[in-house]
C-alpha cells in the first residue's frame, strides 16, 4: 500500500479475485470497477470487459478469467 490510512473503514462491496487453483488474491472488484494490485503498481478498471489474470505465484501461474459487468 502507498497509502497509509490506519483508521480507514472497511469498503463493504469489495469482493476478492482469487486464484481457482491456489486461492492467491489476484484482485479485487468493487464500485470503482476492478482493482489490481502488486507491490507499487495498482490498477483500476472500469466498464464491462473480461479480464484473464495469471497467477503470481511460480508454480501456479493458472489462468483466471475475470467478467466482470457493466455497472448499472
Ligand atoms: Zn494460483
Amino acid at each position: 500500500m502507498l497509502r497509509c490510512m490506519p483508521n480507514a473503514p472497511p469498503v463493504s462491496n469489495v469482493v476478492p479475485v482469487r486464484c481457482a487453483s491456489c486461492g492467491a488474491l489476484l484482485a479485487t472488484t468493487e464500485s470503482e470497477g476492478l482493482r489490481i494490485q502488486r507491490g507499487h503498481f495498482e490498477a483500476v478498471i472500469d466498464g464491462a470487459f473480461r479480464a484473464s489474470l495469471v497467477c503470481y505465484r511460480p508454480k501456479c501461474r493458472r489462468i483466471n478469467v475475470v467478467t466482470v459487468p457493466a455497472r448499472s
